[in-house]
């Protein structure tokens, strides 16, 4: 789970990394009474997972109350690389003469976790990793021994940090640790970290991503999920249960087990089709649960036709072909379905359907040629 910058930032605190104080807002109302109290100038700063919001026009400075009330106005509803701003975060201006870089992340193929400081700061890190790898100190922390005083003057004195920091820049790399590791987190970063005129370091943006695995054990910070964010289709889908993706083209898909619906996939690509999601009703499914999948699917708007492609092992395809039917008395679907039906009753399912004589329902008896098929009626549309 991603958090937002401001989230970052309180999670940052608990662990005494040192952060400018600001309050949160979603009203220009709250954002100019925030500003307010915290005085002039201040930041005015677009709440949204994502980076790059300087570059889009999301973060301002307000030199006073009007300027406050214009930027919050201009910033709350835009749009910052397809995500909408709905929160703000209200900080003290800070004063800048130098901008560094620090991050902690889990190293999988090192198996520990692995510290990073820079003094290319305040831009794009992965650029720098590229054109000039040698800008970034990087050390792995073996778990056991935890991060010790002198991995942080030792990154410290690599990056090339200005003397006068190198501890206060390790003590806080050591707190960084601290809070990765108490939060379980993936990712923790800082970007840019900063060096106040005052010779203060401190942390002017926070990323962070929690393992979602163990936050069964961070009550507080599981609270901090924003659902807003989420897929409508995907949170439906994990409402109910089923392993949903939502994908960019324009034909659904249903199958039952990930080899199945992924194959698929590959088919309905090869037939010149594009899929608008991958729906994987699992096996075993029984009516109910294919009408739960079809409701999801149908709930995207780009959906133009759609493909069953069922093969029967635990799943009985007679308990789809019944799904299939309650789902179209309950929604009535206006795109065509083709059907595919194979394996464990398979005959029975597909009488059924014959039976309910389903209106936009074509059956098709090969993956290939239903995949054909819904393509073509995609394309129809
Ligand atoms: P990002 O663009 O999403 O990474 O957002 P950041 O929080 O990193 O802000 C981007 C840039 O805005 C920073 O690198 C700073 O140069 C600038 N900035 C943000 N807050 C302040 C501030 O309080 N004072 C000053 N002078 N610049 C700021
Ligand atoms: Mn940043």
């Amino acid at each position: 789970m991603d958090l937002l910058e401001y989230q970052g930032k309180q999670l940052f605190a608990r662990h005494d990394v040192p952060v400018p104080s600001g309050r949160p807002a979603t009203t220009v109302e709250e954002a100019v009474t925030a500003a307010d109290e915290i005085g002039y100038p201040c930041v005015i700063k677009a709440q949204v997972q994502i980076g790059g919001r300087g570059k889009a026009g999301g973060i301002k400075l307000a030199a006073d109350r009007d300027a406050a009330q214009e930027h919050a106005r201009a910033i709350l509803g835009m749009d910052i690389r397809g995500l909408t701003v709905h929160e703000l975060w209200v900080e003290g201006a800070s004063e800048i003469a130098a901008e560094y870089y620090a991050s902690v992340v889990f190293d999988r193929s090192a198996k520990a976790p692995l510290v990073m400081l820079s003094t290319k700061g305040g831009m794009d890190i992965e650029a720098v990793a590229e054109e000039d790898p040698g800008a970034i100190a990087r050390l792995h922390v073996d778990p056991l021994l935890g991060f010790q005083d002198f991995h942080g003057r030792r990154l410290a004195y690599e990056a090339g940090v200005d003397a006068d920091v190198v501890r206060p820049i390790g003590a806080m790399l050591a707190k960084l640790y601290d809070a990765f590791v108490a939060e379980e987190a993936t990712l923790v970063e800082v970007n840019p970290l900063i060096v106040t005129p005052a010779r203060e370091v401190k942390a002017l943006d926070a990323k962070v991503t929690l393992d979602d695995n163990a936050l069964f054990r961070h009550p507080e910070n599981a609270a901090l999920r924003d659902i807003s964010a989420e897929d409508e289709q995907e949170r439906m889908a994990k409402e109910r249960g089923l392993t949903y993706v939502k994908l960019d083209g324009d034909i659904g898909i249903l199958g039952n087990g990930a080899g199945l619906v992924m194959s698929t996939l590959d088919v309905v690509a090869q037939a010149g089709g594009s899929p608008a999601n991958f729906l994987d009703a699992g096996g075993g499914s029984k009516a109910d649960a294919i009408t739960s999948a079809v409701e999801v699917i149908l709930s995207d708007p780009k959906v133009s036709a759609v493909l069953f492609n069922i093969f029967g092992g635990i799943t009985r395809c007679d308990e789809v072909a019944k799904g299939l039917i309650e789902a179209f008395e309950k929604i009535k679907p206006d795109v065509p379905f083709v059907v595919r039906l194979d394996g464990t009753n398979d005959k029975e399912g597909r009488q059924l359907l014959a039976d309910a004589s389903l209106p936009n329902v074509v059956t098709e008896s090969t993956m290939d040629g239903a995949a054909k098929k819904v393509v073509e009626l995609a394309n129809a549309v």
